[in-house]
């Protein structure tokens, strides 16, 4: 009797242990989180933890900085990395295929003290990975898009204690470009009209600063079809560049089509025609070289109101890169005038382009 028991005892515990595996449910898949990238250079890493306080300080999630891949070849003056990443495929950079490729540039935290623009290049950033990350979007609208993006193009102020809008030589990087007009006009206005302006300093010589440099190369590398480049608190959103249908490729019409679809995309956002201003990059991209170019100055540096500014532009910012402007004729290069080459070169020395 006793062994019939336990028989029966065995017999009525496997059938509970079958019944319980058949009602496991299947593994849920966990999102796995980005990780940090391996390919980091103890400057990228150093300088990613500088930005992760700050995000913390201006009250922001986790930047995730360690996460991207980053390129650097050049650093501001105080030495902090001055870097961009990339969304879409640019292995092809020298060959031919590249010149199809509709490429847009976008620029961030060019003045330091104008704080929201450097968290709305990231919020861009995670947008942009999670679209590259989904196969039917690269083969459907993103297809042939490049998008580099370059959040912080001066570290040294937006950094400080108190950030300002000056580099950290008191030099203003939105006046600096060697537009045709600089050595003529720069000095003489902020002389006369801005009365040396500290904020507005446009140095001693046009390109003289590595920040904007920076901005030099990168354009001329890549050659993009647009650029944006993102400020505050002006609100208003500003096109520099070509106006007629025929000019470098580029469809002036559609860039201006394109301007009005961004500014009906975020609530009827002021569009405005903001003067030019010697070595300022609308003068030098958008005035000289006929690369449309759209500053969106966004309505207060209040780093609070970044969802809010990110709600807004996304569909504008999204429209921008996947919108061609590009007639069917190839793009001229970069007219090359300080004799720096284009090409890409491996190596972090100072000295060579980005
Ligand atoms: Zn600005």
């Amino acid at each position: 009797m006793k062994a019939r028991h336990v028989l029966i005892l065995f017999s009525v515990l496997f059938t509970c242990t079958v019944h319980l595996h058949a009602q496991t449910p299947a593994p849920v898949a966990v999102e796995v989180a980005p990780v940090a990238n391996p390919e980091q250079t103890p400057a990228i890493k150093n300088y990613c933890e500088k930005l992760e306080k700050s995000f913390k300080r201006f009250g922001w999630e986790k930047s995730q900085c360690e996460t991207f891949k980053w390129n650097h070849y050049r650093n501001s003056v105080l030495g902090d990395p001055l870097m961009w990443t990339v969304f879409g495929d640019v292995s092809d950079e020298e060959l031919p295929s590249f010149k199809d490729k509709d490429v847009t540039i976008v620029m961030c935290g060019v003045h330091g003290d104008e704080i929201t623009p450097v968290k709305f290049c990231f919020d861009l950033m995670y947008y942009l990975r999670d679209a590259y990350a989904d196969p039917e979007k690269v083969k459907g609208e993103f297809h042939n898009k490049v998008v580099l993006v370059s959040p912080l193009v001066n570290p040294d102020s937006y950094f400080k204690a108190r950030p300002t809008r000056v580099n950290a030589r008191g030099i203003d990087p939105n006046r600096n470009f060697p537009t045709k007009d600089w050595q003529l006009e720069a000095r003489q206005i902020w002389l006369k009209k801005f009365r040396r302006d500290k904020r507005r300093n446009p140095g001693m010589k046009a390109n003289s600063e590595p920040e904007v440099v920076f901005q030099v190369n990168l354009i001329k590398r890549y050659n993009p079809d647009k650029i944006v480049s993102v400020h505050s608190p002006l609100t208003l959103l500003d096109y520099d560049g070509p106006s007629v249908a025929t000019t470098n490729g580029m469809d002036g019409v559609k860039a201006h089509e394109l301007l009005i679809q961004m500014s009906k995309d975020a609530s009827g956002y002021n569009i405005k025609d903001y003067p030019f201003f010697p070595g300022s990059l609308g003068n030098w991209a958008g005035k000289e070289r006929n690369i449309p170019t759209y500053t969106l100055e966004l309505p207060s540096s209040d780093p609070r109101k970044n969802p809010e500014y990110w709600t807004l532009f996304k569909s504008a910012l999204h429209k921008l890169i996947v919108h061609n402007l590009r007639q069917n004729i190839a793009k001229a290069p970069v007219p090359d005038e300080v004799g720096k080459p284009n090409a890409p070169t491996s190596g972090n020395s100072p000295a060579s382009p980005n």
